[in-house]
């Protein structure tokens, strides 16, 4: 059988080898994709009946580049839909899909469904392969140690086609691939099936910490899908420890926990065991009274080695949080990948999050990067953030320091598919460029897994403002928002200017009006779970959109060049919409 270090070598050896000659396995991946899915509706369409394995690679990518455009999701959306009503014939992809991804983003205020294959499990498999492998150089753990991990899979649910739809975790967490990386890695998770998939935040939650400290002296290291989870779980922590020590004294189970098959899954894991609960307590009352909880994850899991997350772009406002808990632990940025694609692997984990790029793993799809420049004279408050873009080039001509937005082309069936993300290359692991985040284009409004554009806002507000005037003699004159993440949960604060007489009554519904229209799905599961707290809406008093103008203006220019930016983070805009704010409104959307 093979061990977990040759393991480790194989799967590095084969990274190193891939990345030594990315240019050349980026031209065969692109003629893996195009041979497997030759004569599919899709790419007909764009390249005819050309003959693909006649062609040599160059040519080959030529008339891809050529001939099939860049796109985004709303271009492809209506062959995705197809496939959801039931339609059997290639349309995307040679394979019959028989299950959709729901990833985060919008299209056309509907959520996104992308496409979701064997391939897709199979590559989260090989890139937390791979990730443990770069880990174990620096951070060891042992065999058969435990990880305290904060997963969690949401429902599934059929499409009118009879197709299974969830997101991409869900889907990895009920494969074959999720138990085969236990058994590869040897690192079990503390918590069963029943918890994972419990699908109610605060009881999984919960039975995660309790088992967690059930196993505390097995656990190897603490992750997370994204780095908020943990930081929101240890809050939690913070309330209801006293609730565990009981439960990990008598071997019971908190009445909060209701759902019965994790109530009997967790209840055949635990044991009374006095003298851990009276040590957990001594260690909690001295990091409640005396420490803030200052290292709380080394104090309980004292054989934990690291915490592993994505801590990287939206994540990095909970990293001060993370560090807290974390005590003097090192924090491994974990990688870099979407619903649509895996993307790069963190080959060097020592680094702190701040740091931390992706090296691009050129077996997992075809990538293209559209150069992307800054516009100039960009100023926080009034710029709007978007930029001058150049034809993309592949992989092969990407230059250091460059800003791009990258392009894919999957296995799954996505041709020159805009991801939105913009990256800038921070070096080269071999031959394959190393990405470091920058943030997601056009994205406005993100507290943790949620994401709205300035698009999915405009129409939100659109459609309260619809209600206000249909409900009162009043009309929302400008309007602008802001993400707070200091808050916990962190929610969405929406500025409003109105003309006109309203009642509270009205504003309210205004308000919840708009908390329902966000339909991104990270948005409305995090609302669900209360990961992101109710949307509050602002309303400010007359003339205090004029006055940011006029601050702005000052700062940079013409009057006529002004527009009001629809999200901000700059303090001075703050200051003035807070000094200004009359009335505000909390959502009672998801009570
Ligand atoms: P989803 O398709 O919902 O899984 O979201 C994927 C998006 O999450 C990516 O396109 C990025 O914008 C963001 N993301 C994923 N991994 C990372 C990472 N390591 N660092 C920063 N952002 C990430």
């Amino acid at each position: 059988m093979e061990t977990v270090e040759a393991g480790h070598v194989d799967v590095i050896g084969w990274f190193e080898h891939v990345s030594e000659n990315a240019c050349k396995v980026q031209s065969e991946t692109l003629r893996r994709i195009l041979e497997l899915n030759s004569g599919v509706e899709y790419l007909r369409k764009w390249l005819g009946t050309v003959d693909v394995e006649k062609m040599d690679d160059y040519t080959l990518e030529t008339l891809f580049t050529s001939l099939v455009p860049i796109v985004s999701h709303a271009d492809l959306d209506p062959y995705i839909q197809r496939i959801a009503d039931g339609e059997t014939s290639p349309l995307l992809t040679q394979e019959p899909i028989t299950v959709l991804s729901l990833s985060s983003g919008t299209t056309e205020g509907r959520q996104k469904y992308v496409p979701f294959t064997r391939h897709s499990a199979q590559t989260t498999l090989q890139i937390f392969r791979l990730s443990a492998a770069y880990r174990s150089r620096y951070y060891p753990i042992r065999e058969g140690g435990r990880i305290l991990e904060f997963i969690y899979a949401g429902k599934e649910f059929k499409t009118l086609g009879g197709l299974t739809v969830g997101t991409a975790t869900t889907h990895y967490y009920a494969s074959e691939e999720f138990k085969t990386k236990q058994e590869t890695t040897k690192s079990f998770t503390c918590s069963p099936k029943e918890v994972i998939t419990g699908g109610d935040f605060g009881q999984c939650t919960y039975c995660h910490l309790l088992l967690g400290l059930h196993y505390s002296s097995q656990v190897e290291f603490v992750a997370s899908a994204f780095s908020y989870t943990i930081v929101q779980a240890f809050s939690f922590f913070e309330e209801i420890w006293r609730e565990i020590c009981a439960d990990i004294k008598e071997g019971n189970l908190s009445s909060r926990i209701t759902l019965p098959k994790m109530r009997k899954a967790v209840l055949t894991l635990i044991r009374p065991n006095p003298s851990l609960a009276s040590h957990i307590e001594e260690v909690c009352t001295e990091l409640e009274s005396n420490l803030g909880w200052l290292g709380l994850i080394p104090k309980l899991w004292p054989n934990a080695k690291f915490i592993s997350s994505i801590m990287t772009g939206s994540m990095l406002p909970y990293l001060n949080k993370l560090r807290h808990y974390a005590g003097g632990l090192p924090l491994v940025s974990a990688d870099y990948g979407s619903t649509e694609s895996w993307i790069g692997v963190n080959v060097d984990p020592n680094l702190p999050p701040e740091d931390v790029s992706f090296a691009v793993i050129p077996t997992f799809s075809y990538f293209e990067f559209i150069p992307l420049y800054r516009r100039q004279n960009q100023s926080d408050i009034c710029s709007d953030g978007d930029f001058v873009e150049e034809k993309p080039v592949p992989l092969s001509q990407v230059k250091l320091g460059q800003e791009y937005e990258l392009v894919l082309t999957t296995f799954t069936g996505l041709y020159r598919y805009r991801l939105g993300d913009v990256v800038e290359v921070t070096g080269f692991h071999k031959g394959t460029p190393k990405l470091s985040f920058i943030y997601r284009r056009k994205l406005i409004l993100t507290i943790n897994i949620d994401k709205n554009t300035e698009k999915d806002l405009q129409r939100v507000v659109d459609k309260a403002s619809q209600l206000l005037s249909r409900t009162t003699r009043a009309e929302v004159v400008d309007f602008t928002s802001h993400a707070d993440v200091i808050a916990s949960p962190g929610h969405y604060v929406i500025y409003w200017e109105i003309r006109g007489e309203a009642e509270d009554k009205a504003l309210e519904e205004c308000c919840k009006e708009m908390d329902t229209a966000f339909v991104d799905y990270g948005y409305v599961v995090s609302r669900r779970m209360n990961s992101i707290g109710p949307l509050e809406l602002r309303v400010v008093e007359r003339g205090t959109f004029g006055k940011v103008a006029e601050r702005c203006v000052g700062k940079c220019g013409g009057l006529n060049q002004f527009k009001t930016p629809r999200c901000t983070t700059n303090s001075v805009m703050l200051n003035i919409l807070d000094d200004s704010t009359i009335k505000r409104f909390r959502s009672s959307a998801y009570d």
